[in-house]
């Protein structure tokens, strides 16, 4: 294109809040011929909220933990397996600490662990036990495993907050909460084990732990379920993506279950779907598509998107996003709508037209 060319689409793409970097950049655009989105705050609101907290078996009833009559704030499951889980309306108010039921110990446990993160997932976690009125615990000795979760040091108990391969890590069977995790997954909800560790300060082990035949280090309390919501535009830009002949990919860190619910919601094909992808895998990623052929877009917000957006053919952040992931970009999105991706594409292809 001619350098007064690029100068209009450079400045139609201002105009309509899509910030190329440069004009090479603007060119480059036209030859995309495959979008990966990043899920969480792209696809999704990125706004998380605590939907449920489901304890599991007798053991989860405060055990050493909390030994405490069972004088229930929030009323008790009837079976002794997956329990009732909290009311959605912020106002299922609990005096936490003597009394309370199995669920609030999830769910104070769970926040205590949660405090020091800065993690989406974990200010909803604390967010939920505070509009719940559970009286969450100092932690220490707090530490984030990237990509899986959480582990800190509560009330003498070493207690830890994150997916599957978290507890698997510590030694702890997950196995348990299973129902309850693909329940919660399928309705396309994050759902995060929260477990404890065994090895205690001057209290009696759970006597499973006594056992000397049992390599178990630890057990799962219960699980938490966060929600985020879709963008109300995500299925109309894979839409209109899809009508240009440009194929449309979703990465996240997130399981596979609730990765594939989301996708299914806003028209991505399974097959184009990869869950679980650690932070740093995110990167291996896009290569692993644009090694197939292809000319990818990436087009994420957070931190762990930047070494992916990087790495691909263009990269394109959400205005909103990280100060990293723009850095990283190519191409910046100010009005996070995932439908200006598809502008992205038009102006550069000299098919949007100056609006005003
Ligand atoms: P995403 O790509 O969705 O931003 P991350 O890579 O940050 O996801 O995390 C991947 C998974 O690890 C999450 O879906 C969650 O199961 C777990 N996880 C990460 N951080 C936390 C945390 N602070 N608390 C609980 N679970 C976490
Ligand atoms: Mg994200």
């Amino acid at each position: 294109a001619t350098p007064a060319a690029t100068m209009v689409g450079t400045s139609i793409g201002a105009q309509n809040g899509v910030l190329f970097k440069g004009g090479d950049i603007l060119e480059r655009v036209r030859d995309v011929d495959t979008v990966v989105f990043d899920k969480t705050g792209t696809l999704t609101k990125g706004e998380m909220s605590l939907t449920d907290v489901v304890a599991l078996g007798p053991s989860a009833d405060g055990g050493a933990l909390d030994p405490a009559s069972d004088d229930d704030a929030l009323d008790p499951a009837p079976d002794g397996g997956a329990l009732r889980e909290v009311a959605d309306d912020g106002d299922a108010t609990a005096e936490a600490g003597a009394g309370e039921d199995a669920e609030t110990t999830v769910l104070r446990l769970a926040a205590a662990a949660e405090r020091n993160s800065e993690h989406p997932l974990a200010q909803a976690i604390v967010e939920g036990a505070a509009e719940r009125g559970v009286d969450v615990p100092e932690a220490e000795e707090f530490e984030n495993v990237p990509g899986h979760g959480v582990r800190a040091t509560v009330e003498g108990d070493t207690v830890l907050v994150g997916n599957r391969r978290l507890l698997e890590d510590a030694g702890i069977d997950p196995s348990p909460a299973e129902e309850t995790m693909h329940r919660l997954e399928e309705e396309g909800k994050t759902a995060m084990l929260v477990g404890r560790l065994f090895e205690r300060t001057g209290e009696t082990e759970p006597s499973d732990a006594a056992d000397e035949t049992s390599t178990a280090a630890g057990e799962v309390l219960g699980v938490v379920a966060n929600a985020d919501t879709i963008k109300e535009t995500s299925a109309e830009a894979v839409r209109a993506l899809r009508e240009r002949g440009v194929d449309v990919h979703m990465i996240t860190g997130d399981n596979e279950r609730t990765a594939r619910a989301v996708a299914e919601q806003v028209g991505i094909d399974p097959d184009n779907v990869r869950a679980e992808v650690l932070p740093d895998g995110k990167a291996d990623a896009v290569e692993a598509i644009q090694d197939e052929g292809k000319k990818a877009m990436m087009v994420g917000d957070g931190v762990n998107d930047a070494p992916a957006l990087a790495a691909a053919f263009v990269g394109t952040a959400l205005g909103s996003g990280t100060d990293v992931a723009i850095e990283a970009a190519d191409v910046t999105l100010m009005r996070d709508d995932p439908t200006d991706v598809v502008k992205a594409i038009r102006v550069s292809a000299g098919t949007l037209a100056k609006i005003k």
